[in-house]
């Protein structure tokens, strides 16, 4: 299994500085082994990617749309994320949950309109510390996991990618512990066994939440870690070269 080190930038950077940062990622050797990617916004996708082409560096998006290009204002399809160079897009990610109201079955539709486009779903889930307190952590990952895989079939699932985020380690500097990291990655191997077949719980799931270069090494260490979701710390070309080294 390869070690995925994905960077979501988030709303962050200017165009010229979305291009610095990728230039310089295109300078660093990528280990062996290690699939490494970014998530400019919209507006930089098809630059960073143009900036990253001839090498393995993926570029990604943050979102897309839930469906086919046409009649969406203000949506980006995944199509157009393909034709800008993507490869791969995040989804679920707890900021599209809390800031705008994200449920499970709109984001299950991203997932299929995604497929569809072929771009790799990287689907995140994870729970609130409310939610952890209250002992519904697992409670609250069963429900995501079933709701953005509604009816997808298993084919289709192969293809997707997970991230473990609990949303009070994100952009928080609190990471989780390695306990917590590997009880819930068995957690959701399980329920994806369970509910999907064996070779489903195969899926790599990355961990993120305030992921950064003191670290990464620990958590790639975890069982059932294949990669992590860097979010701030990728914002810093030299910190997430440093991140990328541990893959
Ligand atoms: C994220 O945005 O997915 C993330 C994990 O952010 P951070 O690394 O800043 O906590």
């Amino acid at each position: 299994m390869p070690r995925y080190i994905i960077g979501n930038w988030k709303m962050n950077l200017t165009a010229k500085e979305a291009a610095t940062l990728a230039a310089l990622l295109k300078a660093v050797s990528i280990p062996p082994g290690v699939v490494a990617g970014v998530a400019p916004g919209f507006l930089h996708l098809a630059e960073v990617a143009r900036l990253l082409s001839g090498t393995s560096w993926l570029t990604g998006a943050q979102d897309c749309a839930d469906r086919d290009v046409g009649a969406a204002t203000g949506e980006v399809a995944p199509v157009q994320i393909r034709d800008a160079g993507g490869k791969f897009v995040i989804l679920g990610h707890s900021e599209r949950r809390q800031i705008y109201k994200e449920r499970n079955p709109l984001i299950n539709a991203k997932v299929k309109a995604a497929l569809a486009a072929g771009l790799t779903p990287l689907i995140c889930i994870g729970e609130t510390r409310t939610e952890r307190e209250a002992g519904l952590m697992k409670t609250v990952l069963d429900e995501q996991i079933r709701g953005v895989l509604l009816d997808l079939p298993t084919a289709d699932i192969l293809k997707c990618w997970i991230a473990y985020e609990p949303v009070w380690a994100i952009g928080t500097g609190i990471t989780a512990t390695p306990a917590q990291i590997a009880d819930a990655h068995a957690h959701i191997r399980r329920q994806l066994a369970i509910g999907y077949g064996e070779p489903v719980s195969k899926l790599p799931i990355l961990y993120g939440g305030s992921v950064n270069p003191a670290n990464t090494r620990e958590i790639l260490e975890i069982q059932g870690v294949d990669g992590c979701l860097v979010g701030g710390a990728s914002l810093s070309a030299g910190d997430f070269t440093q991140i990328l080294a541990c893959g």
